[in-house]
């Protein structure tokens, strides 16, 4: 179980639990300046921000101020803190993509060729019908294969995005939406998390069709694959804000391509999916807007 709470932030004389509904936990930090949180470094993501910086996506993503030394003596990425200002916020991570492996790790597990038991095991938790008879027979699926498979356990293949995790403002949260997958279900999950703010949806509704007017004129965007990447929601009595979070896994698309971000991915062509995503979770959100 991932820790929710790992340290408590102060905003104008707001202390609050900081919430963190994905990755390792140790991966994060308070940060010094307040308004701020440290993220363990990781190169590419560094590369991603300052890019972000002068690109018209600047207002969907955390200010990025730089490195700093941890006094661990790892590098860390300073970030807005993007729960500062909101009071007993709820926040919800949506990974966006119909993929969340990169073509490179799809490859790399190829190349292994091996069976592994312990994907064949956890598949037929999940799925005793999902393995082909001749996986039953070898006991054993390859990782390719399991990576492929898990994807459309969510909503990832299909509606091209998943929830990560979800916070509510009375401290009950999840990370158990690794089978939601149908847009039925994915309704209720959101019903629930705007239960007793009347006003998000209809907020929220709004910064995802701002957000999907400026993917169309942002030059980052249409240079680059975004895998593994979230949408973070973050709504209070007053507001509901959205933003474009984890770069890790977002890179240039190679020399002499192009992507679109909506049609089918097939191996070779890096498309991501992100806008069948994006797509998805604005016709959702006008479906409980209008409810
Ligand atoms: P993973 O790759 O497993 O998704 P990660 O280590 O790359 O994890 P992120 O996805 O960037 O980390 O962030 C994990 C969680 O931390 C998010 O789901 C969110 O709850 C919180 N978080 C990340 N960045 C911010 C931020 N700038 N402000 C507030 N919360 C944040
Ligand atoms: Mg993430
Ligand atoms: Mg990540």
């Amino acid at each position: 179980i991932v820790q929710l709470a790992p340290f408590f932030q102060t905003y104008r004389k707001q202390r609050y639990p900081w919430v963190q509904l994905a990755g390792h936990q140790g991966n994060f930090k308070a940060g010094e300046e307040q308004g701020t949180i440290l993220k363990k470094l990781c190169g590419e993501e560094d590369v991603c921000l300052q890019q972000l910086r002068s690109d018209a996506l600047r207002p969907y993503v955390p200010e990025y101020r730089g490195q700093i030394l941890g006094d661990d003596c790892e590098q860390y990425l300073v970030l807005q803190d993007l729960l500062a200002g909101f009071t007993n916020p709820c926040v919800m991570d949506c990974k966006i993509g119909v993929r969340t492996y990169l073509e490179e790790e799809l490859a790399k597990a190829k190349e292994k060729g091996k069976l592994r038991k312990d994907m064949y095991e956890k598949m037929c938790q999940i799925d005793p019908s999902a393995p082909s008879e001749e996986e039953h027979r070898a006991k054993g699926i390859s990782k390719p294969r399991y990576m492929v498979w898990r994807e459309t356990m969510s909503s990832t293949a299909t509606l091209g995005f998943r929830i990560e995790g979800i916070k509510k403002s009375d401290g009950s949260s999840s990370q158990d939406f690794k089978m939601t997958k149908t847009k039925e279900k994915i309704l209720e999950v959101f019903t629930f998390f705007l239960e007793g703010y009347p006003q998000a949806a209809s907020k929220y509704l709004q910064r995802l069709r701002d957000i999907s007017a400026t993917l169309e004129v942002s030059e980052f965007f249409q240079s680059h694959e975004l895998i593994g990447s979230s949408l973070l929601f973050v709504h209070d009595a007053q507001d509901a804000k959205i933003w474009l979070i984890d770069f890790a896994k977002t890179f240039p698309v190679p020399d002499g391509m192009k992507i679109n971000h909506r049609d089918a991915w097939m191996v070779g062509n890096h498309e991501d999916g992100y806008l069948i995503g994006l797509e998805s979770l604005i016709q959702v959100f006008t479906e409980l807007f209008q409810a």
